[in-house]
């Protein structure tokens, strides 16, 4: 009763309702700050901090000086302006403390933290009522200034810890319950009597402007904080948008990036799905952009992009969608209905893709390969749009009159399904479907054998048994040739390594394979990693391989040679079949083509060929095998001829290495 009626008889209560609008506006700010700072780290949090000292600080040295005008000790005042400095540090200091220990740990710890937040207010109060001087005889009642301290404190306490709790609301009524229930018991405890010397009291209005003036301070330092406030949550915005740009952008062009490509095709698709218009899936890969990276730099080669980049977006249209795939490719999007408009938009992506551009002091024209795929007609899916687009893209790149190719089922599917045979192959080494079969080589009038052809056999796992025939080919384009042809080499030579009989054999080898790798070392590798004698292994090649790059397939074979390793031609008499050929390399062996076997008995000329083909052998000191022996009228007719090595379905099929121990028995019948 006694603080309720101190509040209302000594207080002028327009100023304590301003010191309450104070108070609670400060608090409000001061502890939002507070929490600002608790999810932040470092030096940030640091910062917050001081801003949240600050604010509450303030303002409760603001509501404190504030209600002290309010107060009417009906007699003249002054205030000493030291001690009135010191407990403004007091009450900022103790406030920065206070939420320096409490921003985190244990409840007993904020509690404590708390605690002592309510004691730096107090300590700032009686500091404040030192400075205030009245002119009279002030007595103080003990009990009341301790109520007010552990009114503050507790209530200080019951703040923090509400905060901490996620209670904002409760937590500001306790903090101004801290600053009010301190203030008025704190001033219930005094009473002052005035002596009676007649000098003026003061001027009523001058206290008021004076706590106005106080409140404005107060007020703009707390809306210094909620600035702070302000710009932080904006940069935190920008800086979440600025992150999520990057992720949809490529940062070199700008453009959107493969991420926000499939989005929007997803986004694109989903509507014309519903209202039944096309959409058209463009891929575009630079021609010349290898070249541009190579001859001019790195530097040329972004600042291409870029400007192709530039160009691209600013042809677009309504509808239309440009982004960088990776690398130099790039992929459009086209919502239509008119098949014309899709043409329009092709050519003008075409015009910009070819015109030329300054680099450096250079003209460049980049120029590009385009494939077109269309929603729904060639595909109902992303990825099937996607996959058909790049399959007439790569068409286009095949085609030197055409720049753009739209997909057409026919045409691509043979291409899909080469791709994916090719895929399979890559991994056929490591799924285990290789597998080598061995076909037998006689002398027919020795009635021996002469060693094995070594042929590779792919089992694959949906299509059974390919043919060579036809993904030899298919790996010699793509170059999966070099590693399956080293598997073959080195299982063959490891195989035969383990044979008792000491038998020859006869490896095959690709073109690409004999002008890519490093050959010879390899083939001395595996002789030494197998233990092959080097005398026990020949390798067949083509007479095509040897003309791509002529003297240097020359020089590997006459490395390999000089190991030990005999070389056969094979497949003579197809093809290029240069005598030249014969002249510039010692063969150790022809193999002439099962082509002529057919045609043995029949055909004079085939005869005349193969006539001539033994005498060339004779007199260049090199034996000739013939291939595809499949009846014994075709045997004889070679021995009468005076061929006497064969290869073929009569002698012996090719046949896993198991089986090839009866080699021998039959060559030694059937001869
Ligand atoms: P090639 O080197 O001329 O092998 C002989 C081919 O003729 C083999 O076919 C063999 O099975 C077949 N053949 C053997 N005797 C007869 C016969 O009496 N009648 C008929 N009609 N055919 C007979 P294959 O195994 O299908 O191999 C085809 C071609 O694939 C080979 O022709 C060879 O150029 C290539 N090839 C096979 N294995 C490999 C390899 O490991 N590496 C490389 N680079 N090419 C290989
Ligand atoms: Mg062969
Ligand atoms: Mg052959």
């Amino acid at each position: 009763m006694r603080v309720i009626t101190c509040v209302f008889t000594l207080h002028n209560l327009w100023l304590v309702a301003l010191a309450a609008v104070v108070c609670v506006g400060g608090g409000w700010v001061a502890l939002e700050l507070l929490r600002r700072a608790r999810a932040r780290q470092g030096v940030q949090r640091a910062g917050w901090l001081f801003l949240a000292a600050i604010a509450a600080g303030a303002s409760v040295w603001c509501t404190h000086f504030i209600a002290m005008l309010a107060y009417d000790a009906q007699a003249p005042v002054t205030f000493d302006p030291l001690l009135t400095m010191i407990s403004l540090l007091l009450v900022i200091g103790g406030s920065l403390l206070a939420f320096r220990m409490g921003i985190e740990g244990s409840m007993s710890r904020i509690g404590a933290s708390g605690a002592f937040l309510g004691l730096s207010i107090a300590a700032m109060h009686y500091a404040g009522m030192t400075a205030y001087h009245v002119d009279g005889i002030v007595d103080w009642d003990g009990y009341y200034v301790l109520a007010s301290v552990v009114i503050s404190a507790a209530c200080g306490a019951a703040s923090l810890v509400a905060l901490h709790k996620q209670r904002r609301y409760f937590g500001l009524l306790m903090f101004v319950a801290a600053v009010v229930g301190l203030h008025f018991t704190g001033m219930t405890a005094v009473s002052v009597t005035p002596f009676v010397t007649g000098a003026p009291l003061a001027d009523a209005a001058a206290v008021a402007a004076m706590a106005v003036a106080v409140a404005g301070v107060a007020m703009l330092i707390v809306a210094t904080g909620v600035a702070s406030y302000m710009i932080d949550n904006d940069t935190a915005e920008k800086n979440v948008e600025t992150l999520r740009q990057m992720a949809l952008n490529d940062a070199l062009t700008g453009l959107p990036n493969r991420t926000s490509y499939a989005d929007y095709l997803e986004h694109e698709l989903g509507r014309a799905r519903l209202d039944g218009k096309h959409v058209a899936v463009i891929g575009m890969d630079l021609n010349n952009f290898k070249e541009i990276n190579d001859l001019r730099g790195h530097d040329a080669g972004d600042q291409a992009l870029k400007i192709i980049g530039g160009r691209l977006v600013s042809m677009l249209r309504d509808g239309e969608f440009v982004a960088r795939i990776g690398g130099d490719e790039f992929s459009a999007l086209k919502r239509f209905t008119d098949h014309r408009d899709l043409l329009d938009f092709v050519a003008r992506l075409e015009r910009e893709l070819f015109a030329s551009m300054r680099i450096e002091d250079f003209d460049v024209v980049p120029g590009a390969s385009i494939g077109v795929s269309v929603f729904p007609n060639d595909g109902d899916t992303a990825a099937r749009l996607i996959g058909n687009a790049d399959l007439a893209m790569y068409r286009a790149k095949g085609d030197v009159t055409r720049a753009v190719c739209f997909y057409e089922a026919d045409m691509d599917e043979l291409a899909r399904a080469r791709r994916n045979l090719s895929l399979d192959l890559r991994r056929a080494i490591e799924l285990d479907q290789l597998e080598l079969h061995y076909q037998v080589q006689a002398s027919v009038s020795g009635k021996q054998v002469l060693g094995h052809e070594v042929l590779l056999r792919w089992k694959h796992h949906e299509r059974g048994f390919i043919p060579p025939a036809e993904f030899i080919p298919l790996a010699e384009e793509t170059g999966t040739i070099l590693v399956i042809g080293e598997w073959v080499l080195r299982e063959a030579c490891s195989e035969a390594a383990g044979w008792t009989d000491g038998g020859k054999i006869a490896v095959n080898i690709s073109a690409v394979q004999l002008a890519n790798a490093d050959l010879p070392r390899l083939v001395h590798q595996v002789l030494l990693d197998t233990g092959l004698p080097a005398s026990r292994l020949e390798l067949e090649i083509t007479e095509s391989s040897i003309i791509q790059d002529k003297a240097r397939s020359l020089h590997a074979l006459r490395q390999i040679r000089a190991l030990g390793v005999t070389i056969a031609i094979d497949d003579f008499g197809t093809g290029y079949s240069s005598l030249e050929t014969l002249r510039s390399f010692p063969f150790d062996r022809i193999k002439l083509d099962r082509s002529f076997m057919t045609e043995l008995e029949h055909s004079q000329q085939a005869r005349a060929i193969v006539r001539a083909v033994l005498a060339l052998g004779k007199s260049l000191d090199i034996s000739v095998l013939a291939e595809g022996v499949e009846t014994r009228e075709q045997l004889e007719l070679l021995e009468s001829e005076g061929c006497n090595e064969a290869q073929g379905y009569f002698l012996g099929r090719p046949q896993p290495r198991g089986a090839v121990e009866s080699d021998a028995v039959t060559v030694a019948a059937v001869a």
